[in-house]
């Protein structure tokens, strides 16, 4: 199959913002990224070598020193033309993410539209980086609270959102005066450099500093050198929970500030008294969609056991109905997946679910033939399955539903918290005692809980992420802004005396 891509002749290189310098030495390894759609080559990128590393945060410092000067309605200006540039770019963008990554075309246009949604957010939020004001228990004292940049914040992405990860941090790290270096996943550096193109002229056109807006390239060495580096002051680290693991030790061992968004393990109660006509298309579309690689998929169902035989029956037959192919072409609902190695994922806990007797409702399988040539299509599927096993209590990135049955609403609650991650949790009910329990504090353990809708499909406007092992970090909307910049308190003293705090005398 011929790729929709001329491949360049020469490596793509990341560096500072503007496009006017891209860093490399001629010593650069490349990364080269493969369609998971057709199998192609797409793309070559120069890998950042250290000493590059070192200079884009050197550029990324000074532009730090010049960016949080400028007000912060006028840097949301700028985040409020970027969106713009996102609009005009939103179908070719959103065409690559699909490309590069495998998603659909739909779920690739639908994250270029989070861009440019948090952009319009932010652009918000840089009018309201309010700090509170206190009553002093001093006279004549003023005491009250403000918001200061951090500094460099790094950006480590996971593939699963090559983009819309990124912009959720940046955009807000902007609009607080902090300046960002981003290191996407080495599976889709392609997607960040072409957001780096896109806001190229906006950049340059307002005469930002270089480096404000910086892209690194590279693997698990190079996220670690931004873990390491005690000149980035946040590190905001989207993936799994064995790399935010990796990350909080290194950052927390020189005190840094991480900002952690790892691995879900999201359920779905449903009810006796569920409406099934909500519930099955949104089991459905939070099972399949990403070919089963969101942080919010729906991997766990725990069915109320008197309907558990009617639920089984309407899921083999919505399955059924799944038409599996290239991610370009619409008609199809279900992709790729990224790579081999989560095809050999997929296969080992296809494999470990049989040992440990699960049962296939709807079988597993790799697929080949025409239109499957990259060999990254496997088959979503259906397991009855115990919610102890190990191959349940882990994130397998894949569509692979579990299907489990409950009693009581305390067993399917208990059920959907007895997992180490706290990401995204659902109920399906019309009965308001069982949703408000659901919402109350016996209730879901998870960042997100929601009532009669699924696991997966954020929108920007509430803070995201989870608790427990998905790593405790907030993104995007709510006051999610809090996490780039610093507190400080300040008191001021505006009278003639200088009385101590805790009347506290002090004679000299
Ligand atoms: P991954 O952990 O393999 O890689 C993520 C990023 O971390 C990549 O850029 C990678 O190069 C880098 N990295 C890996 N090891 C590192 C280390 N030791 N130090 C520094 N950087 C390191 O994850 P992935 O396969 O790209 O993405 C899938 C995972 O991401 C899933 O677990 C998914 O649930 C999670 N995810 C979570 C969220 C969320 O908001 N909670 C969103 C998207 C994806």
């Amino acid at each position: 199959m011929q790729s929709i891509l001329p491949l360049p002749t020469q490596p793509l290189k990341p560096g500072t913002s503007t496009g006017q310098q891209f860093w490399h030495t001629d010593a650069a390894k490349t990364i080269d990224s493969y369609s998971p759609a057709d199998g192609q080559l797409i793309a070559r990128v120069t890998e950042t070598t250290r000493a590059d590393y070192d200079r884009v945060v050197e550029t990324a410092q000074a532009a730090f020193a010049e960016w949080r000067q400028v007000p912060a309605p006028r840097r949301g200006e700028i985040v409020r033309q970027m969106g713009e540039q996102f609009r005009h770019y939103k179908r070719e963008l959103g065409t690559l993410v699909s490309y590069e990554m495998g998603k659909s075309l739909q779920e690739g246009l639908g994250e270029v539209q989070e861009i440019i949604d948090i952009c319009d957010f932010a652009v918000g939020q840089s009018r309201q980086l309010y700090g509170l004001s206190m009553h002093s228990e001093r006279p004549a004292h003023r005491m009250m609270e403000q918001w200061h940049p951090l500094g460099v914040v790094g950006i480590i992405s996971a593939f699963n959102f090559p983009v819309a990860v990124w912009s959720w941090n940046a955009m807000l790290a902007w609009v607080c005066g902090d300046v960002c270096i981003w290191k996407p996943s080495e599976k889709t550096p392609l997607t960040a450099l072409a957001c780096q193109q896109i806001i190229g002229d906006v950049l340059r056109n307002n005469n930002v500093p270089e480096g404000v807006s910086c892209v690194i390239t590279g693997g698990r060495t190079t996220g670690e050198w931004l873990a390491r580096d005690p000149r980035i002051a946040l590190v905001s680290a989207t993936g799994s929970t064995r790399m935010g693991k990796a990350i909080a030790e290194s950052v927390a061992g020189r005190l840094g500030k991480s900002l952690l968004e790892l691995g879900g393990n999201n359920a779905i109660i449903v009810s006796e008294h569920a409406d099934l006509d909500l519930a099955i298309p949104a089991i459905v579309f939070g099972a399949v969609g990403t070919a089963g690689q969101r942080c919010t998929t729906t991997r766990r169902i725990i069915v109320q056991e008197r309907i558990y035989g009617d639920v089984k029956d309407r899921l083999k037959r919505a399955y059924a109905q799944l038409r599996i192919g290239n991610p370009l072409d619409e008609s199809f609902h279900v992709g790729p997946v990224i790579d081999q190695s989560a095809v050999h994922s997929y296969q080992v806990a296809v494999q470990e679910i049989g040992e440990a007797g699960g049962q296939f409702i709807v079988e597993p399988g790799v697929l080949d033939g025409p239109g499957f040539e990259s060999g990254c299509y496997v088959k979503p599927c259906i397991a009855e399955a115990e919610n102890s096993w190990p191959v349940v209590q882990r994130e397998t990135f894949a569509p692979i539903l579990y299907l489990l049955k409950y009693t009581t609403l305390d067993d399917a609650i208990a059920q959907q918290n007895a997992v180490p991650q706290g990401l995204s949790s659902a109920i399906f009910t019309l009965n308001l005692r069982e949703a408000e329990r659901f919402l109350s504090v016996a209730g879901s353990d998870c960042g997100i809980a929601n009532i009669n809708i699924g696991t997966s499909g954020a929108e920007i406007g509430g803070a995201f992420g989870g608790e427990k092992e998905t790593g405790g970090g907030r993104e995007s909307g709510s006051d999610a802004w809090k996490a780039y910049m610093r507190r400080q308190t300040n008191t001021i003293n505006y009278g003639t005396t200088m009385p101590l705090a805790q009347g506290i005398t002090f004679e000299l």
